[in-house]
């Protein structure tokens, strides 16, 4: 699954998906990391788990807002 990174949205999509199917906005940041969760929230943003989709192995990455 794919998380929008919408902070009004966070809705949950289909791995497949490069566009929320709620709020229309870009999954995929910068054509290469797909959100996969949120994992942490305070004043100075949210943090993501990604996937970088642009390296052969996908290892995981994280996402700062
Ligand atoms: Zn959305």
């Amino acid at each position: 699954m794919s998380l929008c990174l919408n902070p009004d949205c966070l809705a949950v999509n289909p791995e497949t998906h490069q566009f929320c199917q709620k709020c229309g906005q870009k999954l995929w940041l910068k054509e290469r990391h797909q959100a996969l969760k949120l994992i942490g929230q305070g004043g100075f943003g949210k943090t993501f788990l990604a996937v970088d989709l642009d390296k052969p192995s996908r290892p995981h990455c994280v996402i700062k807002q």
